[in-house]
C-alpha cells in the first residue's frame, strides 16, 4: 500500500509503503524521519495524490484551529493513528485552509472523520463519536 506525503521539513514529495512505516521511513531528501504513528498534515493542494490517490485506507480529519470539540476529538485520533501504524494513515486536513475541499465534501461543521478507501468515501462520523470511529477503522 502506498502513500504519497509532502516531507513537512522539505516539502518533497515522497512514496511512503505504509506496511513499513514502523521501520522510520525517511525523506528521500533531506533525510528527516516521515512519521505514521500519528496524524499527518495534508494542504487541500496534495488532498488528491495524498489521500485519493493512496492504496492505503486515509482517515482524514476536518478540523478547525477555533474548534473546542476538534481538541476534545484529536487525542482519540492521534491513539488510532498510534494503534493502526501499517494499515491505515490518519491525516488531518485544516477546513480554513481548505475551503473548497470543505465544500466539495459537504463539511457542514466541525470535527468530521472521513474514511477515504480507493479515493471513495467509506464511511463518515460528525462530531465526537468514538465508537462510530472505532467502528470505521475496524472496517477498513
Ligand atoms: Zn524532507
Amino acid at each position: 500500500m502506498d502513500l504519497t506525503l509532502r516531507c513537512t521539513f522539505c516539502d518533497t514529495l515522497n512514496k511512503v509503503e505504509v506496511e513499513k512505516a514502523r521501520q522510520r521511513p525517511k525523506c528521500g531528501d533531506c533525510g528527516r524521519p516521515i512519521l505514521l504513528d500519528r496524524p499527518v498534515k495534508v494542504q487541500e493542494e496534495d488532498f488528491g495524490r495524498t489521500v485519493l490517490e493512496s492504496t492505503a485506507p486515509v482517515l482524514v480529519d476536518f478540523y478547525a484551529d477555533w474548534c473546542g470539540p476538534c481538541r476534545i476529538l484529536a487525542p482519540i485520533l492521534d491513539e488510532i493513528a498510534g494503534e493502526n501504524v501499517g494499515r491505515l494513515v490518519v491525516a488531518k486536513v485544516d477546513t480554513d485552509r481548505a475551503q473548497k475541499l470543505a465544500l466539495e465534501y459537504g463539511i457542514r461543521g466541525v470535527p468530521t472523520v472521513v474514511m477515504f478507501k480507493e479515493g471513495k468515501e467509506a464511511g463518515r462520523s460528525v462530531g465526537i463519536e468514538p465508537e462510530r470511529l472505532k467502528a470505521m477503522v475496524e472496517a477498513a
